[in-house]
């Protein structure tokens, strides 16, 4: 099924094809690792992987790029006050970074690509630039982007640039809200400060041609799409697109895509703001990753997200139940046949959920039929009138659904041991939720003895002890299911 997306570019829904008609070849600005990732960081990648898991549903192959900007002002701050070369300062970042894409399910792309990696790229852009007039080098030995030399700068924010002051520029890697000025390409290095010796002279690359460059590099000069945050649109984008099609005299990138923020009492979720989690600290508080995965995609990604501690609790709730209906079709023993109601109810759920996701991947309109789809079958389940063709049927809606949203499968225990783990190597255990604690000390074999203490006592009809162990269980943070085929444990 054709996605139409949002186009920030032409400002309207466009069909998202590859161009050479085989391989989607998309490009998503990744974080600056000066720090750990918070929860609106990962709401635009949860947002991309979205888009990525349901351009593959569809068939689609996709090369998907992100770079990791591991030096900018900032972390050549930070590492100087640590005292270590940038590489090592970064390296927790970027680990812990791949930590948590991997607790909350975030595909990999195809490439990853480090902007201290491909510094002779980003040289050879500012090269191409200068030869034609548009970079220029300042005083100090930095180089500039000359604004003037591409008339059409602002033509993907809309933003009205009439006071835009020529030859003013600014140099620095923050975000700069509301001027457009000639930008930095190179920094010349202040004393002590990180460095590369090129041809165009030393220093080190300005945020902006890093994407370029990074982009060009694996993608080409044109490719199909550009991801990233809503406050990426300008400058960061609207100077990527100045600088590449200044250089190569073709369209960057063909399609623009923004997520809109993840707020917090309305404002955007910061680190200056100090307003903000990471999903470090939600998994400290006991919610699980599926949760905090589900709570983040579940509004469409052109909304402003208001988080809340409620959204993780609903997501919970709501996981438990597709988890709780799985395990009910797949346990259930159902007579041969079919109803008709319930065939036509999940080719119906199925056609919706397609739908609501081509429809510029809204989220929250593809969860409805699912959801309903599992109130029904559950309705007919209980009666007695659902049959073994019924669960063929709905078996397919659960994979296309699990294929994008992934939170059908129980593995939250291992982001939360590993959050744990990470707790207490550096010094956060009293952020810890106690019943996380208690439920971590007992070994799996402590449990599993416990739960066959109490199916043991259950069969001697000693229900004040199976009910105690129960509860003894429940206090250390294990949740105990009784099914027809016996107990199942899960750590909360
Ligand atoms: P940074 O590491 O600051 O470069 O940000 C990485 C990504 O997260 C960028 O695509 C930003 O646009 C995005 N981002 C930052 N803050 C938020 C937020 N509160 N909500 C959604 N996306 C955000
Ligand atoms: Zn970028």
């Amino acid at each position: 099924m054709t996605l139409r997306l949002y186009n920030t570019l032409t400002g309207q829904l466009d069909a998202l094809e590859p161009a050479d008609g085989k391989a989607l070849r998309m490009y998503a600005c990744g974080p600056t690792v000066y720090d750990y990732g918070h929860i609106g960081n990962f709401r635009t990648f949860l947002e991309v992987d979205v888009l990525r898991r349901f351009l593959r549903l569809s068939g689609m192959v996709v090369r998907h790029v992100k770079n990791i900007t591991d030096v900018d002002d900032k972390i050549i701050r930070n590492a100087a006050v640590a005292g270590v070369p940038i590489g090592e300062y970064t390296r927790q970042y970027v680990d812990a970074f791949f930590e948590d894409l991997e607790s909350l399910r975030v595909e990999r792309p195809e490439t990853i690509a480090r902007a201290t990696e491909h510094i002779p790229q980003m040289v050879g852009l500012i090269e191409k630039l200068a030869a034609a007039g548009a970079a220029y080098k300042a005083e100090d030995g930095s180089w500039y982007f000359r604004l003037a030399a591409f008339p059409e700068y602002g033509k993907l924010s809309k933003k009205d640039l009439s006071g835009m002051e020529d030859g003013a520029r600014v140099d620095v890697d923050e975000y700069e809200k509301d001027s457009a000025r000639d930008f930095a390409l190179w920094k010349a290095p202040k004393p002590g400060e990180t460095s590369w010796e090129t041809v165009i002279g030393s220093g080190r690359p300005g945020w902006h041609i890093e994407c370029s460059a990074m982009a060009m590099e694996y993608l080409g000069e044109t490719f199909d799409l550009h991801c990233g945050g809503e406050d990426l649109m300008f400058p960061h984008h609207e100077n990527e697109i100045a600088q590449s099609e200044t250089a190569t005299h073709k369209p960057f990138a063909r399609h623009w895509m923004h997520v809109r923020f993840l707020l917090v009492d309305g404002r955007k979720m910061s680190k200056s703001e100090g307003n903000f989690y990471t999903p470090r600290d939600l998994l400290l508080k006991g919610f699980k990753a599926s949760a905090i995965r589900l709570a983040l995609i579940s509004v469409p990604y052109r909304h402003p997200l208001n988080f809340t501690f409620d959204s993780l609790t609903d997501a919970s709730k709501a996981i438990d139940r597709l988890r709780t209906f799985r395990v009910r079709l797949a346990a259930g023993v159902f007579a041969a046949g079919e109803h008709p109601a319930m065939q036509e109810a999940a080719a119906k759920a199925r056609q919706e959920y397609l739908e609501a996701l081509a429809n510029d991947l809204n989220t929250a309109d593809a969860m409805a039929p699912v959801f309903e789809l599992v109130r029904a079958a559950n309705t007919a389940i209980d009666r007695g009138q659902f049959f073994a063709g019924d669960r063929e049927a709905i078996l397919p809606v659960l994979a296309d659904f699990d294929a994008v949203f992934d939170v059908l499968e129980d593995r939250d225990a291992e982001p939360t041991r590993r959050a744990i783990e990470w707790a207490k190597a550096t010094g956060r255990v009293s952020e810890v939720a106690p019943e996380l604690l208690a439920a971590q000390s007992l070994s799996d074999e402590a449990i599993e003895a416990l739960v066959a203490e109490r199916t043991a006592a259950k069969k001697a009809r000693n229900f004040a002890r199976a009910d105690a162990i129960r509860n003894e269980l429940a206090e250390m943070g294990v949740i105990l299911e009784d099914s027809r085929d016996g107990v199942r444990w899960k750590r909360k």
